[in-house]
């Protein structure tokens, strides 16, 4: 690891700003701090707020192709410093260097370009029965941006982008798990992204609730667990803000009976145990038919016992640990919960004794109604089911307070078809799983969340719809 880590600093108004109060962060694949970053409170809050309303007139004046300019050449800035935020995010994430490249380029090169590639423009119509109406998408003002910690950059960027692409400013608040190529691309901006326009903040539990509750925001866009989303709109109702929130997910996915197990079951480990189960949209429970259950599960425990666990900055990790100390409790009270029910345990792998690592663990077949099977489990454990009617297995996947992602694969294109059309999500996938593009939108249902980013519908949640309605003259 070559970075030297210097001072990571919030970016407010274009200014660099240390506080006295600080908060560590450390890397969890050896439980030790590495730095440590501000704590920002209310009297900073407020100048973050206060500077990015005062930026909102002239940033919402210039034209979209400026607007896009202006953040191409952050992009551009941000490729030419991919080595160093690799580092930093496999040291703040401790997984492997290889997962920290794919988040750099999929902000860089896919996700980010292809979101603001799109266009979107005022619509009119000449002979409504109000006249001739214009439809104008216009920016909000000052957004409320508040990310998870699973893929910092690819999260909070995302939002940075649509928000100022379409003519808003923004505050920005990472996970405070990690801060760290948050804050540096936040530092890379300066002298691209005018002051005031993106400001970027750190802080414990307090700061939060004090963004989402501030009176300044005209719009909070939120990554996170549903229990923090649903206490977000709460406090989202005071001051009427627009609200998007992309929240938890417990993703099934079903394997037909005609699907080849061969062909699918590293695929299928991957989708489950990327980001050693740390994403919202890895697959969660997967139903397979009772004629494949036997040979897919055993070809998927085979590939599981190959792929090595360790620190991120190892060569040969291909999964790293738990991201923080508070889901290691977590996943280590779940797994308590295991082991005191009656599932059985199909695969379980070994993981460094050090730091937060949990090992790969594959349930075999366990009862639907365990609380561990319902709720979202956020590291790597996972459920593989049988199924004997694909009814079932529909009424199976559907059976969930979720509605984030799900997947059915196999070879008869009618019936992916139709179980595609039956499954209940934001995205339903056919021969793959967690597939997002930043020109697609992207959202889940149910307790998943509230409106979608991405895609054209995502830079409109930006905007408010302005009508202009203009009397036609008869005369
Ligand atoms: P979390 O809800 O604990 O925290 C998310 C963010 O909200 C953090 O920045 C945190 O500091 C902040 N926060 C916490 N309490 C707050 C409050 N009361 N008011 C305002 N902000 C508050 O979630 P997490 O543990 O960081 O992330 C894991 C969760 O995120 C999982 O449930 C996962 O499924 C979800 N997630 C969803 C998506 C998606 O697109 N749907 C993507 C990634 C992660």
């Amino acid at each position: 690891m070559n970075t030297a880590l210097k001072p990571f600093l919030c970016l407010i108004n274009g200014q660099f700003i240390k506080t006295s109060a600080t908060i560590d962060v450390v890397n969890p694949a050896t439980g030790k701090v590495i730095t440590s970053v501000p704590d920002i409170g209310k009297d900073e809050l407020d100048q973050a707020v206060t500077a990015a309303q005062n930026a909102f007139p002239a940033w919402s004046q210039r034209t979209i192709a400026e607007r896009k300019e202006l953040l191409n050449q952050l992009i551009e800035k941000i490729k030419n410093h991919s080595d160093e935020l690799i580092e930093l995010l496999t040291l703040e994430l401790g997984r492997p260097l290889f997962f920290s490249s794919w988040e750099v380029k999929a902000l860089t090169e896919q996700y980010g370009p292809q979101l603001l590639a799109q266009d979107y423009t005022d619509e009119t119509s000449r002979d409504t029965s109000i006249g001739k109406v214009t439809k104008q998408y216009v920016p909000l003002g000052v957004v409320c941006a508040i990310s998870a910690w699973n893929a910092p950059v690819m999260l909070s960027y995302l939002k940075a982008f649509a928000a100022l692409v379409t003519g808003n400013t923004i505050v920005l608040k990472p996970s405070p798990f990690t801060p760290l190529a948050v804050l540096r691309i936040a530092e890379l901006s300066k002298g691209i992204i005018p002051d005031g326009v993106l400001n970027v903040i750190t802080g414990g539990d307090n700061l939060g609730p004090l963004m989402t509750s501030h009176t300044g925001f005209r719009k909070i866009t939120f990554t996170g667990s549903t229990p923090t989303g649903k206490s977000i709109m709460k406090s989202a109702a005071a001051t009427l803000s627009h609200l998007t929130l992309e929240l938890g997910g417990n993703d099934a996915g079903i394997v037909l009976p005609d699907a080849e197990p061969e062909k699918i079951a590293e695929e299928l480990f991957w989708r489950m145990f990327v980001l050693s189960g740390q994403g919202c949209i890895t697959l969660k429970r997967l139903y397979v038919h009772e004629s494949l259950y036997p040979s897919l599960t055993k070809l998927i425990a085979e590939y599981a016992a190959k792929v090595k666990m360790g620190d991120g900055f190892a060569e040969d990790s291909q999964l790293g640990p738990v991201q923080n100390i508070l889901q290691y409790h977590r996943i280590q009270e779940i797994w308590k919960n295991i082991q005191a029910s009656n599932a059985k345990v199909l695969f379980q792998g070994t993981a460094p004794n050090q730091g937060y690592f949990f090992p790969v663990t594959i349930l075999d077949n366990p009862a639907d109604d365990e609380s561990f099977t319902q709720q979202e489990i956020f590291g790597p454990i996972r459920s593989i089911f049988s199924y004997k009617d694909i009814d079932e297995a529909v009424q199976r996947a559907n059976n969930s307070p979720y509605g984030l992602g799900a997947s059915v694969w196999g070879n008869d294109e009618a019936t992916l078809q139709e179980v595609a059309n039956r499954l209940n999500a934001g995205t339903v996938w056919i021969n793959q799983h967690m597939e997002v593009a930043g020109d697609v939108a992207f959202g889940g249902i149910k307790d998943s969340g509230v409106g979608v980013e991405f895609g054209i519908e995502g830079l409109r949640a930006f905007c408010d719809i302005k009508i202009i309605a203009e009397k036609i003259s008869t005369t």
